[in-house]
């Protein structure tokens, strides 16, 4: 059986040519750069809330980094360097391996370097902290949003969640419909190129992970301002669309989570150059409503009525 230490070593410790120092040590070093400052965010994943404990240790180890990118993006910061926090159940060497290689594939994506963690025996449990760098003063805060912005989305809504609802048999999909969707769910891309971009063009952002009226919510929330979106103008995927006369599917583009998108709000002169960064990106950036001075969100519906939608997001202790 493996130690602590060999697992440590064989699984968790690779190259990190961005720190002075990574794995190994009481504590890994690094330099900032100047100029810069730190932006930094943790997440936890607990087996049978965040991921089904049979999940897939390939997707969990995307997932548990990907999710924490994806905050970076929000605040327009270059993610670099990430700590990986880990309690696991049996030394189950597989299942490592595979829950590794995921985290690693991500982390090669976004050039993020492993700098250091915990492992410890325990239910399974992920906690990644991830450290990025952002120009001093430039951040993406939630509370920038102006009266009269334009409000904007990335790629597209409520994949994740139709596939979550088929998973868990709340929907019904083709085999075609759910592949198409469980990427989004199991292997999501944040959208970090946006967010570096944003810096210049945008005046508040939030990613989309508990669900655009939650997460919009928010800025609404940071920024004293109210906002109408129109519900024909979120985008969505081929199969969302599909089944967009649903309630149900509504709710999920509405108030699903897990797409990892960017929401984001800017002046309206900035709006040619948004849809020139789409092309650039070849990211779909859409505008979906405005920001107000009216207090709280009016939503208009697939015939521009006004629509009600009761829950707005996940809320664990709601
Ligand atoms: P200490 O007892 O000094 O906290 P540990 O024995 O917990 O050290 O960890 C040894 C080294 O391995 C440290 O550099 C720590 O950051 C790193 N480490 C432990 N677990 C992980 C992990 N899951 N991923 C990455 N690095 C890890
Ligand atoms: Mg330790």
């Amino acid at each position: 059986m493996a130690s602590e230490f060999d697992l440590i070593r064989r699984h968790f410790t690779r190259p990190t040519p961005q720190a002075l120092l990574g794995v190994g040590d009481d504590a890994a070093l690094l330099t900032v750069t100047s100029g810069m400052e730190l932006a930094i965010s943790v997440d936890m994943l607990v087996a049978g809330t965040h991921f089904f404990t049979d999940a897939d240790p390939y997707s969990v180890g995307w997932k548990s980094l990907a999710v924490n990118i994806s905050d970076m993006a929000a605040m327009g910061a270059m993610p670099k360097w990430a700590t990986l926090a880990i309690a696991l159940p049996q030394a189950d060497e597989n299942w490592i391996a595979a829950f590794a290689t995921g985290f690693f594939a991500c982390a090669a994506q976004y050039q993020v370097d492993l700098i250091g963690g915990d492992t410890t025996r325990g239910p399974l449990t992920i906690s990644v902290q991830i450290i990025g760098e952002v120009p001093s003063g430039r951040a993406l805060k939630r509370s920038g949003a102006k009266a009269g912005d334009e409000i904007w989305v990335s790629g597209t809504l409520g994949n994740a969640a139709l596939a979550l609802a088929a998973l868990q048999d709340r929907f019904t999909l083709k085999q075609d419909e759910l592949a198409a969707c469980l990427p989004s769910l199991h292997t999501p891309q944040p959208r970090v190129g946006l967010g570096l971009n944003l810096r210049q063009l945008a005046h508040s952002a939030i990613d989309i992970s508990d669900g655009l009226l939650a997460d919009l919510g928010h800025i609404l929330e940071c920024s004293n301002l109210g906002a109408e979106i129109r519900l024909q103008d979120i985008p969505c995927s081929k199969v969302v669309s599909n089944h967009l006369a649903d309630k149900q599917v509504q709710q999920m583009v509405l108030a699903g989570g897990d797409d990892y998108e960017l929401c984001f709000t800017a002046s309206a002169g900035n709006h040619a150059e948004i849809a020139k960064l789409a092309g650039q990106l070849a990211l779909p950036l859409s505008c979906i409503g405005t920001i107000n001075n009216n207090p709280g969100l009016t939503i208009r519906g697939l015939n521009n009525e006004l629509i009600n939608i009761g829950k707005t997001g996940f809320d664990h202790f709601a």
